[in-house]
């Protein structure tokens, strides 16, 4: 029941994953009966907290802390921190809630969790992150350990973040253990973590198009955002033969038809950490579409005319029409790197088309699969190659889609990964919070 209208991405999500939770709890009492869903939807824990900080001018700056703690049943809460001036409890409880079955797709030992805050990272000095993020640590250190809960990044959270975090963490606890994934790799990160969310969203749109008999070579691919899972879904795009012709930032969108020069996004975004449209000045042949031109009904950079889309930013950035527009450009295959970034009605679209449509929390479960594995280097102590790392990445998204399809196919929808995936993942966490008792 819908008791709090101001969590509407909370409500968006769990509703996609109730509805296609109908066939398999129409047939199945169990679930009913050990009030499931019911647990589901409700956080074992919900930490609020507030985060005082000094910003460069001597003045204190307050923001909203949060950790939501959401199931445990098949591992220690695993989940990154969001950064961002629109967070707020719903989108992190949205986020949360998708993190649960995405975590349980990977078939790894790993629960669901999320949090962040609503600190807007653009523009500060690196002073003023540092002093945020002991801050934010201050508080968010007694909640989390290598086996209860090992928060990652998200939306403006990296390397530099994660540093900061990790070294409050060890000053107050006097522990130097893996209780972050992400980290630098000079000390405890994993090789393939900063690549493995986009690079695994392209794996899955590969395993997509080989059911078809098809593959990535040669085809035109529309990519949104600039940010990490962007940048990586566009190198092993060109890696596997495809060329990116688009990337986005919440500035406008960047059109390159020759193909995004990839060298110069890293420079910008990477290194510089500058607006989009300063790749015009070493590619003038590019188009920026600023947020100002863009049509009144959705995003410029799903009218752009190509085969494949990879939506890489945010929540809720491809509506209905773009969807629409997507269909009639004759794009076959939709692999989503962000967390529910196509709106529920567009979800419709793309399966009412019956083109290849994977789901944000099946094709981007990569990274968090990867903080996995850097989970299980840490506690062995030790450190594994980059192509063994990427092996082991390729062979968890074969899985996962595998798993999704093979779902579907079982409930009479071969070609609706939503369904599969939510099925997929739900009876894994349902059954083991069933053999865990009432807790
Ligand atoms: P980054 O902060 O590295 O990049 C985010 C990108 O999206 C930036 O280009 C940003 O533009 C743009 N963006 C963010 N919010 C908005 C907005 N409201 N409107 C328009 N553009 C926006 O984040 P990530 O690349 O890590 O994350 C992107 C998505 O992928 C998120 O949905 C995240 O939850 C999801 N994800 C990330 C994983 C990871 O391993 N990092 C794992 C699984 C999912 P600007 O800089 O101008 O704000």
């Amino acid at each position: 029941q819908k008791t709090s209208p101001a969590q509407a991405e909370f409500y968006q999500a769990v509703e996609e994953v109730l509805d296609s939770l109908q066939p398999i709890l129409e047939t199945s009492e169990k679930y009913k009966r050990h009030a499931i869903i019911e647990r589901m939807v409700e956080p074992e824990r919900q930490i609020m907290f507030r985060v005082p900080w000094v910003d460069d001018q001597g003045n204190v700056q307050v923001n909203k802390g949060y950790r939501i703690e959401f199931n445990s049943a098949l591992g220690p809460y695993k989940g990154g921190l969001r950064f961002h001036p629109s967070v707020n409890a719903g989108i992190i409880k949205f986020l949360g809630f998708e993190q649960i079955f995405k975590n349980a797709l990977t078939g790894l030992p790993i629960g669901g969790g999320k949090g962040g805050a609503n600190f807007d990272p653009k523009g500060k000095s690196d002073g003023e992150i540092m002093r945020f993020c002991q801050s934010f640590i201050n508080e968010l250190y007694r909640h989390i350990g290598p086996t209860t809960d090992v928060p990652a990044g998200d939306i403006g959270v990296g390397a530099r973040e994660i540093g900061y975090m990790f070294g409050q963490y060890k000053r107050l606890t006097g522990n130097y253990d893996g209780v972050f994934t992400g980290k630098s790799l000079l000390w405890g990160g994993s090789l393939v973590r900063k690549e493995a969310t986009g690079y695994g969203c392209v794996y899955f749109a590969q395993y997509m198009l080989a059911d078809q008999g098809d593959t990535l070579a040669g085809k035109q691919c529309l990519v949104s955002g600039a940010g990490n899972v962007a940048i990586y879904t566009i190198e092993k795009l060109y890696q596997l033969g495809a060329r990116p012709v688009t990337c986005s930032d919440s500035s406008g969108t960047l059109y390159h038809e020759a193909g995004i020069n990839l060298q110069t996004l890293k420079e910008l975004k990477e290194v510089r950490k500058v607006r989009l449209n300063e790749y015009l000045s070493a590619h003038p042949d590019a188009r920026f579409i600023p947020v100002t031109d863009y049509p009144a009904d959705g995003h410029a950079v799903w009218r752009i005319p190509a085969q494949l889309a990879f939506p890489c930013a945010t929540q809720n950035e491809l509506t209905e029409a773009d969807a629409e527009a997507l269909v009639a450009n004759g794009v076959i295959a939709v692999s989503e790197g962000a967390n529910m970034p196509s709106t529920q009605e567009a979800v419709e679209v793309f399966l009412d088309a019956r083109i290849c449509y994977g789901p944000g929390k099946a094709a981007n479960a990569g990274g968090v699969a990867t903080s996995q594995l850097e989970m299980a280097q840490n506690a062995s102590m030790q450190r594994w190659s980059f192509e063994e790392v990427d092996e082991k990445l390729k062979v968890i998204m074969k899985n996962i889609y595998l798993s999704a399809s093979t779902t579907a196919a079982e409930f009479g929808e071969p070609h609706n990964l939503v369904l599969g995936a939510n099925i997929a993942g739900f009876r894994r966490v349902a059954d083991a919070m069933i053999e865990q008792g009432v807790v």
